[in-house]
């Protein structure tokens, strides 16, 4: 089968004067079309830095070393800026945690919403405007006539994210990345957020690259899952498969440290101990080692992802998890 998109061994590196840090490490992982996969990890696991750079988005100091991004049939890694701006936004498009920042403040919602779509295609200014309303109401605002004429700042938290869904969406694009979209929004109006990108992605066929750091979103929302540790994926899997038998211990303490995710095993919580080491690039072996409890000294040898024994699509970037 081809995939909408396929990653194989991505190296992205940072550089801050003389240093070189490394972001993420041998990334591979593929996405179907009309899939949802999440990218589940704690803070600097990686996780964003992946999917900027499949935008070409890294910044200035940022920059894709090795790898390769096919997407669509089409290799991105090595694309000059002019030609990624071609699929940014349009075949691949991007929503943020904070819709507000990503909103410019000094534009109505209508002069926005015109920008985005006459930037994807050749239409007049009431084609435009048919459309942003069309695209407001899919994404379950009403009184859209009124909307256009609205300032960002006079809509909730709630409500600029779907406008951002809305824009995303005026491309027709085939991926949508959505990097922690409803972190900064109360916990009905998640709810509500993440079952507008469920019903998207199903009535489109519009696959879906959720980043989150909540294993509760990741239960209802993903077909597959890749966890990232130290800019590493350290388990791949499909939803219910890493749910009913994790296999690096660094998966196992994401399931425990959380309420509610596994009720059947009625689990006491465990609080995950210790944190992502800074200098984890410089690790030869396992990066989880230092918070591990059943690290010993093979760890230290470099760590490949393999295949796991239940030859369900799950791999897993530990050689001990059988005996775990
Ligand atoms: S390789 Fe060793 S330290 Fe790393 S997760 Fe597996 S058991 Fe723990």
């Amino acid at each position: 089968m081809t995939h909408l998109l396929e990653v194989k061994n991505l190296e992205v590196s940072f550089r801050s004067g003389k240093e070189v840090f490394t972001g993420a490490s041998d990334v591979s992982f593929h996405v179907d079309k009309g899939e949802i996969l999440c990218i589940v990890g704690e803070s600097g696991s990686g996780k964003s830095i992946t999917t900027l750079s499949l935008m070409g988005l890294l910044g200035k100091n940022g920059r894709v070393d090795k790898g390769s991004i096919l997407f669509d049939g089409e290799e991105l890694f090595g694309k000059k800026e002019k030609e990624l701006d071609n699929i940014r936004g349009s075949k691949i498009t991007m929503i943020f945690q904070d819709a507000l920042t990503s909103l410019n403040p000094v534009f109505t919602i209508g002069n926005q919403m015109l920008e985005a779509i006459q930037s994807h295609s050749k239409s007049s200014k009431k084609e435009a405007e048919e459309k942003a309303k069309y695209l407001l109401g899919k994404v379950g605002l009403s009184d859209t006539e009124a909307l256009l004429q609205k300032y960002p700042h006079t809509l909730s938290g709630g409500m600029r994210q779907r406008v951002m869904i809305a824009m995303a969406l005026a491309g027709e694009p085939k991926l949508l990345i959505a990097d922690e979209p409803t972190t900064a929004l109360d916990v009905t109006i998640q709810a509500q957020i993440m079952e507008l990108l469920k019903s998207l992605n199903k009535e489109l066929a519009m696959s879906v690259i959720l980043i989150t750091h909540d294993m509760g979103v990741v239960a209802e929302m993903a077909d597959r899952v890749l966890v990232m540790y130290a800019g590493e994926v350290v388990e791949e899997a499909p939803v219910k498969v890493l749910f009913h038998n994790p296999g690096h211990p660094y998966t196992k303490a994401l399931l425990r440290s959380i309420p509610g995710v596994r009720k059947e095993e009625e689990e006491k919580l465990v609080p995950i101990e210790g944190s992502v080491p800074e200098d984890y690039d410089r690790i030869r072996g396992c990066r989880f080692a230092n918070r591990c409890a059943f690290a010993e000294e093979a760890c230290s040898l470099p760590q490949k992802l393999r295949q796991a024994e239940d030859e369900m699509a799950h791999s897993i970037r530990c050689w001990k998890y059988e005996k775990l």
